[in-house]
């Protein structure tokens, strides 16, 4: 019998001119198993669930089978590393497909860890199954959490041992984006001697991801606006919970405006604007605070890539990218403001002072080392008591002029805790419980992997059993690192 798994592909991608990719043939691993898979994204997709084990979907999830409509590519791409510009590419993923879903939405299905590509330089092309097992826990998070994100639909275990600085289990996860369109793509593009594969990419990227442009006014520029927003929006909400991505470079960040590429990325537990995981930024470049004015420096170099398509005179190309980029920080301000309102539970007409009510308790509680998660999610829960912060005088001057703004609104305080429960998550994932669940999954114990995903799918439930599993640990590891 013939194993139909429920793909449906049609890759637009592979129809841009061929500097922008390159077909690949495929590198088999010896015994590929499946060690997790997403059967609510599955159904989503509209595959069929109960094929998704069978050895044939398995061997096309491993990269050794292509599936039926499937075209296998590495992307070609640029982007600034670390402040930095490289010629890069997909060196460790290929994209199988864009597979359309039943709603009509068109997604592209890519390996990582796939093996070596024209782009690999150096790598081996592979990927070890604790990070790849960390992209799907923690972009599935994203996901629960309400925050555009390209999402996890597999991981599977090649049967092959990679080599780092000890010999690790090698895995491929199957992820599942809007778009792998990303800042680097367009300054590939741009870096090319004609304009026309910078037009080629732009029109492709309208037609994906913006359709609703109108082409018949400055539909680069409008484009350029719209992803601007995209980013905005999406910085402000990783902000509003603490996520720090750790590898902000611009080819690592998309045109869709989906969070992507998770490698040392983690969450935030005690609230400081200078929190920095990843063991590879030494110079906290990607730190927590950073992260606007790093998105705003990557969209810049976004602007020059488009330059020659906004205006043919080079002056007034860059007089109207400026003038766009200067929307970011409104743009970015307005997010942040309004999902901090909603932290707070402020419900009526914004006020001049909500933005100092909010910074104002961002400052006692870096000052005073607090957990960021607990302390809004104990105000929502109306148990202040429940924080170290409640014997703090500044906090507890703060708590007390909070607290007459809510009861002054109209359904008080009730009202305010729960707008609040939709704005704070009760759990989040915590760095030592991401450990736990990924140390447990290396000796095979997927349960604590289990769980934890189970407690991510809605973070704003506020069941009991949340309301303990999030809460900070007792000690913080101050020198937590997380690696690529
Ligand atoms: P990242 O920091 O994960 O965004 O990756 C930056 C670049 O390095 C991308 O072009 C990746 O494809 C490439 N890369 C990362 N790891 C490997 C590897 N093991 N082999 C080949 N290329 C890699
Ligand atoms: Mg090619
Ligand atoms: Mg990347």
């Amino acid at each position: 019998m013939k194993i139909n798994a429920g793909w449906n592909f049609d890759n637009s991608y592979a129809r841009l001119p061929g500097v922008f990719y390159s077909e690949m043939t495929l590198n088999p691993v010896s015994s590929p198993s499946l060690v997790k898979l997403n059967y609510d994204l599955a159904k989503t997709l509209g595959l069929n669930t109960e094929q998704l084990q069978s050895p044939e979907v398995i061997q096309v999830l491993s990269g050794n089978e292509i599936p039926e409509g499937g075209f296998p590519l590495a992307q070609a791409y640029a982007g600034h590393q670390f402040g930095h510009p490289t010629m890069l590419g997909d060196g460790r993923a290929m994209l199988i497909g864009e597979h359309i879903t039943p709603t009509g939405d068109r997604v592209d299905v890519q390996l990582k860890g796939s093996g070596r590509t024209p782009y690999s330089r150096g790598g081996d092309g592979r990927a070890a199954l604790k990070p790849m097992l960390r992209e799907y826990i923690i972009s599935e998070a994203m996901h629960g959490l309400g925050i555009p994100t390209t999402r996890s639909l597999a991981v599977l275990a090649t049967g092959e041992k990679i080599v780092r600085e000890t010999d690790l289990p090698g895995a491929i996860l199957t992820r599942v984006a809007a778009s792998h369109l990303r800042v680097g793509t367009f300054q590939y593009a741009a870096s090319l001697d004609s304009k026309k594969e910078l037009k080629a990419l732009a029109d492709y990227a309208i037609d994906r991801h913006f359709p609703t442009i109108e082409k018949d006014g400055n539909h680069y520029l409008a484009m350029f606006k719209e992803v601007i927003k995209r980013q905005a929006i999406l910085i402000a909400k990783w902000q509003l919970v603490g996520f720090i991505h750790g590898v902000m470079n611009t080819d690592n960040m998309t045109i869709s405006g989906e969070t992507i590429d998770y490698g040392p990325c983690a969450f935030m537990d005690t609230f400081h604007l200078e929190t920095v995981f990843s063991s590879i930024d030494v110079q906290g470049r990607y730190a927590y605070g950073n992260q606007p004015k790093i998105a705003g420096w990557n969209l810049a170099r976004f602007a020059e890539a488009l330059l020659p398509l906004l205006h043919d005179n080079v002056e007034k190309a860059v007089e109207l990218a400026q003038n766009e980029l200067y929307a970011f920080n409104t743009y970015y301000q307005e997010h942040w403001l309004d999902g901090m309102r909603g932290k707070l539970g402020l419900q009526a007409k914004e006020e001049e002072q909500d933005a100092e009510l909010s910074e104002k308790l961002l400052g006692i509680m870096q000052n005073n080392r607090a957990d960021f998660t607990d302390t809004f999610r104990f105000l929502a829960l109306g148990e202040v008591d429940k924080l170290e912060l409640s014997k703090n005088q500044a906090f507890i001057d703060w708590h007390k002029a909070w607290k007459e703004r809510i009861e002054s609104q109209e359904g008080g305080e009730v009202g305010a805790r729960k707008k609040m429960k939709k704005h704070n998550p009760v759990v989040i994932p915590r760095n030592h419980l991401v450990e736990a669940a990924l140390d447990a999954a290396e000796d095979g114990d997927l349960s604590v992997m289990e769980e934890l995903l189970q407690m991510l799918s809605n973070p704003y439930a506020y069941t009991k059993e949340q309301i303990e599993y999030g809460i900070a640990p007792q000690q913080v590891n101050p020198t937590y690192k997380t690696y690529c």
